[in-house]
């Protein structure tokens, strides 16, 4: 009954980084392409759909 509910006591301004990119918004995509004839693997990245890019999330979401 004492303890303090941490998620009664949040700022507003307090963010979550998102788990999935680490806060780049960016999440790694490596693949197999073919340049130049060699085979490379190539890291363009791609967009992290778990928070759209922002890289984090308003308030305390705890990981799922
Ligand atoms: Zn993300």
């Amino acid at each position: 009954m004492n303890e303090p509910d941490p998620e009664q006591d949040v700022p507003p301004e307090v963010h979550t980084v998102c788990p999935l990119c680490g806060g780049g918004g960016m999440i790694a995509d490596p693949k197999q392409a073919i340049i130049g004839g060699e085979p490379r693997t190539v890291d363009n990245g791609r967009a992290c759909g778990h928070c759209a890019t922002d890289g984090h999330f308003p308030g305390i979401v705890p990981p799922v």
